[in-house]
């Protein structure tokens, strides 16, 4: 999915950076951009929102950055770390920024290397290693090596988002740990500058250089010295990432570094989270990727067995022990989709599942160890406790349950939040029973409680207790965080066992570690950065953990006071850290009426810098800036609402750059782990924004389409003449901003409307309103804007496949007479009375059918699935609930009506292949599934789905001039190429705007579902 990166930032936007930070009496500062603009091809971001973007992690910290780089090659790194140590500015190299412990933020130059630095440098087969870029995306890299059937093992769980710069700064470590080690175990080389300038290599002491060999013989040194203390203090579990690995000289770690016990020197930079060195190149150690898989999972009657049961089950030398919880697997239990999934692994009532995966060459083998473990349970005293899944699709299904496990956890609306400060403490398997039970104790006298899961195989296992880090979170975290050390020394585990130090950790580790080895770790970062210019603070000389100063969320955090356009009131709510009950909605105290809680559910997780066959984030996939992801939005907009950008931001400009190349296709909503949903957030701010700036010709004359259908359709030569007429297209980019390179929408004079009229020669024959009520199997057709006047076969069509079978059509209107409109694009404008207008018209007017149980079937996604979402939160009360309750696209009611028996009508044999495209609402609501399912009751139909993102039309951004090289990109990311692969097949597209997208790009016509269908009735 790599798609031409069009490169925001030009010379002359980094110059009028450094101009501003001059104005704004900020000499230092200014100094710095200039210099960088003026020395590098980068990026220069220094403005309030840009720094505001990189002020915050997966942590629950915030420190503003003094700028943002993002550079373009190598040597602009190098460059920025020149211009750095000239002018004394600290300099933080960040990755996906998905740390949880507050690595990535920082009051220096944060340099993103994730834009422009993730090429495969270079790939030995033989042995196996490769040789990538510091900004490089796990995910990427393993896609890039399965054709040569290797993959690189150290699977974390944020494999999409991760870059293995990152990975390498955190000591990072994944699920089958046990089998592969952590980062530390899979790293043979580093190339890295220190901040004097210098590119060393750091590798083998075999191979190092002069200066390389000065700094292995003086860390060397200092580890001899420490030996003692080395011995005594540095804990022996393999999960241990804390401090720098200055045991590369005497090892302690459970697994050695090295398979042969000799030492490598890169392996002094993992894990050093920035503080030492800027990673140029990593070289990796690569594995073959296993054949074959088997799971077996163990159901227990209590916690504390499952936790003692672990350190017997991984002498079986299983390559993944994960727990699941109780009150994970009631989450998964109570979603409809997990249900089936987690009840295949359950057997009774169990409090805690493990899940117990082989993995290998031969599947022969690893059934027999399957065996074994069932035998060892029995052993055990815990006969018939083992489910076991030797076929691939329910063990991918139920990896995928544990993770959404996670996901609604995290979900939960209020201040208190679920935080990560003591989640990945590591103990030795014989006593995580016994620290399970003792944490779980600490938790509930603090009056809050955990969720466990994760890696009971390597004896981290998360847990994050409820916190308000408005009120009280600070000093219960320490409370907390102090009586869990105690509990890790105790039972001699490791503090920090997956996470890092960051600044969360940082202040333990002279506790882990005893004060003499912490002056040795001093002696380290003196000795390679003396000047402390590499992400100060962080491991040496970190601060306080409780330091309010650096939280998200201090106690002197305000929000603006805001009237809502939109009904927020469901995010307006506190919650109880101990039950986790929520009060009602409107009662949270939110000064905007439960907006700014919507936008603080970002956790800044990261999960949607993603790229795989989901939808989130489009306008990110194209541009790869923090501004243009969910993730920025999000942050922009609390930073906005929280008067952290100044007086008026959330209607300013920062808030306007950053939502507009949001296409509003609702990705966010159904990916984000916290349901995010950035596309409700964008009308919110348009109708605020509109309030104060009113709306300009383009803006206007989008949003009253639908109210020129009378007169248009009418007089369709003047209304398209547009297109026809030379120099008109370019005189309507120039007036009104409507690209010249588009065509736009055609007027037509035989609309729905003329052709059902009872009068009209090629009519149809509808059910008036009163046989529909009577009908045995009646239909109310929503028959919108653009499926009535621009496309209105498909309407015909819809009409012809639900009378062939059987049922009685109507198609519902106005009370006066006038065609139905959802009001999208009026609320797209902001114009938010005249759009809740039209929909409470359309509300009035569908209601009466939905009270009889009659089914609403629409055509078009946004504005049919605008009645079960938008529509919610408009303040219609029963009547919207109702209709929402009804609404269904044809294709749902359909699949629907095909599985009662209800539609079966005749059908021909299809005899082409179709390829069917998504429009990004109905993968939003999840309603894909039923578009393949009816294409399927065609004879011989060979269906399939484009694994496309938006298709970048979105409603009227294609059309907009300022926006249609991104709109095309969008379209070339996946959608465009799929479309041209596929040969005569029928292209299937739901939405108009994506069919546009297709007919402009491909030069091919997509078909709505019902016409296919139509077309296919025998
Ligand atoms: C939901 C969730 C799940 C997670 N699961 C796991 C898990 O399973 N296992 C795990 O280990 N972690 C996990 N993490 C933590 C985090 O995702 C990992 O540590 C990840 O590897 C960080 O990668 P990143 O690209 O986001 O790095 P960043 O957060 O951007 O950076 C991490 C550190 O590396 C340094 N760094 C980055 N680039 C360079 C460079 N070029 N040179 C020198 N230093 C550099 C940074 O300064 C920073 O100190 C999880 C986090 C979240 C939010
Ligand atoms: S928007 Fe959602 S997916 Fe993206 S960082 Fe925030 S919480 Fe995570
Ligand atoms: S609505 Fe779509 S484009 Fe907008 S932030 Fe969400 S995923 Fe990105």
């Amino acid at each position: 999915m790599n798609a031409p990166l069009p490169l925001a930032a030009t010379r002359e936007q980094n110059a009028e950076t450094a101009r501003a930070l001059e104005r704004h009496d900020q000499p230092d500062a200014a100094e710095l951009a200039r210099r960088l603009s003026r020395e590098t091809q980068g990026e220069v971001l220094f403005d309030d929102a840009s720094r505001g973007r990189y002020a915050t992690d997966a942590s629950i910290y915030q420190v503003m950055p003094v700028g943002v780089f993002v550079p373009k090659t190598a040597e602009d790194v190098a460059a920025a770390i020149d211009i750095a140590r000239d002018l004394h500015a600290p300099l933080l190299p960040r990755g996906g920024g998905t740390s949880q412990c507050g690595q990535t933020v920082g009051a220096a130059l944060v340099v993103d290397t994730t834009k422009h630095l993730r090429q495969v440098l270079s790939f030995d087969r033989h042995a196996p290693t490769v040789e990538v870029e510091p900004g490089i995306v796990l995910d990427h890299l393993n896609a890039w090596l399965k054709p040569h059937g290797l993959w690189y093992p150290v699977d974390v769980s944020t494999s999409a988002q991760a870059t293995l710069g990152g990975m390498a700064g955190n000591n990072s470590c994944g699920s089958r740990s046990i089998a592969y080690g952590n980062m530390v175990h899979n790293v043979a080389g580093i190339a890295a500058w220190l901040a004097d300038g210098s590119l060393l290599r750091f590798g083998p002491l075999a191979t190092l250089g002069e200066k390389e060999r000065a700094i292995a013989d003086f860390v060397r040194g200092l580890a001899h010295e420490q030996r003692a203390e080395i011995e005594a203090r540095w804990p022996k579990v393999m999960r241990r990432v804390a401090g720098y690995n200055l045991d590369i000289f005497h090892p302690q770690s459970e697994r050695p570094y090295t398979d042969d016990g000799s030492v490598n020197l890169a392996h002094l930079l993992v894990g050093a989270e920035g503080t030492l060195a800027f990673t140029r190149s990593l070289t990796l150690k690569l594995a073959p990727l296993p054949r074959a898989k088997v799971l077996g999972v163990v159901n227990y009657a209590s916690f504390h067995a499952a936790m003692d049961s672990a350190q017997h089950i991984v002498k079986l030398m299983p390559s993944a022990v994960e727990l699941v919880d109780r009150t994970m697997i009631e989450l998964a239990r109570a979603n409809p989709a997990f249900r089936p999934v987690i009840e295949s692994a359950l057997i009774g009532e169990p409090q805690a599942i493990l899940l117990v995966e082989f993995s290998g060459e031969e599947r022969g083998e690893l059934l027999r160890r399957l065996q074994s473990l069932v035998q060892l349970m029995g052993d055990l005293g815990l006969p018939h406790s083992v489910v076991p899944m030797a076929d691939e699709a329910p063990q991918k299904a139920l990896w995928e349950v544990r993770k959404a496990g996670l996901n609604i956890m995290m979900s939960l609306k209020g201040d208190g939040k679920p935080v990560s400060f003591i989640e990945d403490c590591a103990v030795p398997l014989e006593h995580l029973a016994e620290y399970t039970d003792a944490l779980t104790e600490v938790f509930r006298r603090h009056g809050t409680r955990g969720t466990w899961y994760a890696h009971a195989s390597v004896g981290t296992l998360h847990v994050r207790p409820i916190l308000d880090m408005r009120r009280d979170g600070a000093p219960r975290m320490r409370a907390i965080a102090e009586e869990a050390a105690a509990l890790v020394r105790r039972f001699k585990g490791a503090y920090s066992g997956e996470h890092g130090d960051g600044l969360c950790r940082g202040e333990w580790i002279r506790w882990q570690f005893g004060p003499r080895i912490d002056e040795a770790f001093r002696a380290i970062k003196q000795r390679l950065d003396p000047g402390c210019l590499m992400n100060p603070g962080r491991i040496v000389d970190p601060p306080k953990m409780d330091d309010t100063r650096l939280l998200r969320f201090p106690p002197s955090y305000k929000t603006i006071p805001l009237k809502p356009v939109y009904d927020w009131s469901a995010w307006d709510v506190q919650n109880d850290p101990a039950t986790e009950q929520v009060t009602a909605p409107g009662t949270g105290g939110d000064t905007t009426g439960g907006f700014a809680k919507a936008v603080e559910m970002c956790n800044n997780n990261g999960h949607c810098r993603k790229f795989d066959a989901g939808t989130m984030c489009p306008s990110y996939r194209v541009t790869r800036d923090e501004q243009h992801l969910t993730r920025g939005r999000a942050n922009t907009l609390r930073l906005a609402v929280s008067g952290q950008l100044g007086p008026d931001a959330l209607t300013g400009d920062a808030v306007a750059a950053a939502l507009d190349l949001c296409v509003s296709c609702k990705g966010c909503r159904r990916d984000c782990p916290t349901g995010v949903d950035m596309a409700r957030m964008k009308l919110e701010v348009q109708a605020q924004r509109r309030a104060r700036h009113g709306l300009t010709l383009r803006q206007r004359a989008i949003a009253r389409l639908p109210d020129m259908a009378g007169f248009a359709s009418r007089m369709p030569w003047l209304f398209n003449a547009r297109d026809r007429v030379p120099g008109l297209a370019w005189l309507s980019e120039k007036v009104l901003g409507l690209s010249a390179k588009r065509s736009l929408p055609r007027w037509r004079r035989d609309t729905f409307w003329r052709l059902v009229r009872p009068h009209a020669h090629a009519s149809l024959r509808l059910a008036s309103r009163e046989e529909v009520l009577a009908a045995a199997k009646p239909v109310v057709l929503f028959v919108d804007t653009f499926n009535g006047l621009f496309e209105s076969e498909n309407a015909v069509a819809a009409v012809r496949v639900l009378q062939a079978a059987g049922y009685a059509v109507h198609a519902a209107r106005a009370g006066d007479g006038a065609a139905l409109c959802c009001g999208r694009t009026y609320l797209a404008a902001g114009m938010a009375q005249e759009g809740r207008a039209k929909a409470r018209a359309l509300i009035e007017a569908l209601r009466p059918f939905a009270e009889r149980g009659i089914p609403i079937v629409g055509l078009e996604p946004s504005c049919l699935l605008g009645v079960r979402d938008e529509m919610q939160s408009m303040g219609f009360g029963d009547g919207a609930r109702i209709v929402g309750r009804h609404a269904l696209m044809l294709e749902e009611f359909l699949a629907v009506e095909a599985k009662a028996g209800r539609f079966a009508p005749p059908l021909r044999a299809a005899s082409r292949r179709m390829l069917v495209h998504g429009h990004c609402h109905q993968k939003a609501f999840g309603v894909m599934q039923p578009v393949l399912d009816v294409l399927g009751l065609i004879p011989h139909a060979e269906v399939s789905l484009v694994e496309s993102s938006c298709c970048g039309m979105a409603g009227s951004f294609g059309y907009e001039a300022e926006h249609h090289a991104v709109s095309m990109q969008m379209a070339e990311l996946s959608l465009l190429p799929a479309v041209r692969a596929a040969g005569d097949a029928i292209v299937v597209a739901d939405g108009t705007s994506c069919r546009h997208q297709i007919r402009d790009g491909a030069q091919r016509e997509a078909l709505h579902v019902a016409r296919v269908l139509a077309e296919h009735l025998a």
